[in-house]
């Protein structure tokens, strides 16, 4: 058996292509346009990558790039301040602090800061709890990536046991609550789990966010199980030369599971269309327009 490749970077340009139509759409039927503001804080080489592939992606989808660069040596006060700013600017309908932030600056605080409304990572406790409670919100972009490319596999999950390995605030914990949503059972793994194998083979839906390369191996797949990889580790190849593995023994798994996500080129690019979606999502809200059905 070899598995079928859940194709990210497929998937991600067919949802951004949606996003851009209903964002003109948008436009032509209400004269709103999304603007989407993005706080990058110092010099990071690998947040500075992220950045720029995010503003491109908003100004591609016909949405306004606000971007704001931010020298690292920034008060915290200085910070909060560019987000009240933000949060009161009417053109703005999302706003994204690229993590992490300098030492010096208390990262949950500046979260907690963002208008719950404008929050598009769906970091603020209030979205967090929304979510949790079942009402409506805001839900991070990770998880979401994941769950959608699961459901281009099976469109329904619901009565599907469902392993995530990892309980982060950001990938684990959110994901497992998506999946709670589409009616699966949901177990969550993580580093104190006993026989995480047996547990990971009971999955017909395996998401590994753990942040170890090919940690998972082929043996601990169930047979036609969806394996979604979240994991980004730089690892050193053949000859010396870097490149980036998943958590997944990807040769191993793919003759053994059903469909499962490449790395890279899986969850990767949903994260950025996802949002795109939530940008799009939170500026309807805020226009009292109905959320558009994508
Ligand atoms: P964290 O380090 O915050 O969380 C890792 C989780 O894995 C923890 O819950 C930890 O358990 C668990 N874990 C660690 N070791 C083991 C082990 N031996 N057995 C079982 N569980 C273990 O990572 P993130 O959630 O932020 O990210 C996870 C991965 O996803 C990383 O590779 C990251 O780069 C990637 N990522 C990819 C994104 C994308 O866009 N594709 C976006 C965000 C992240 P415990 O809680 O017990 O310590």
């Amino acid at each position: 058996m070899t598995a079928k490749i859940i194709d990210g970077k497929t998937v991600a340009a067919e949802l951004r292509a949606r996003i851009a139509s209903e964002v003109a759409r948008l436009k032509s039927a209400h004269g709103v346009t999304p603007g989407l503001a993005v706080v990058l804080v110092g010099a990071d080489p690998a947040s500075e990558v992220y950045v720029r592939n995010k503003s491109k992606a908003v100004t591609e989808a016909g949405m306004n790039p606000v971007d704001r660069h931010l020298p690292a040596t920034v008060s915290e006060v200085e910070l909060l301040a560019l987000i009240a700013q933000l949060n009161a600017d009417p053109k703005v309908n999302g706003i994204l602090v690229q993590l992490p932030l300098p030492k010096h600056i208390d990262a949950q605080k500046v979260i907690h800061a963002i208008a719950s409304e404008k929050d598009v990572d769906g970091f603020h406790p209030l979205n967090v709890g929304r979510h949790a409670s079942g009402s409506p919100g805001l839900v991070p972009c990770t998880p979401l990536g994941c769950v959608i490319l699961a459901k281009t596999v099976k469109p329904s999950l619901e009565g599907l046991d469902a392993v995530v390995i990892g309980r982060s605030n950001i990938v684990g914990k959110p994901v497992a609550q998506l999946l709670l949503s589409e009616n699966a059972t949901v177990t969550i793994a993580h580093s104190k789990t006993r026989d995480l194998a047996a547990v990971c083979r009971r999955a017909d839906v395996l998401i590994a966010a753990i942040g170890r390369p090919e940690f998972v191996r082929g043996d601990w797949i169930k047979p036609g199980a969806i394996v979604i990889d979240v994991g980004i580790n730089r690892v050193t190849g053949e000859g010396g030369k870097s490149k980036i593995v998943g958590d997944v023994a990807y040769a191993e798994a793919s003759r053994v599971a059903g469909a499962i996500t490449p790395v890279p080129g899986g969850v990767g690019p949903m994260t950025i269309a996802c949002l795109l979606l939530n940008t799009l999502r939170a500026t309807c809200e805020h226009n009292n327009l109905p959320a558009p059905s994508l």
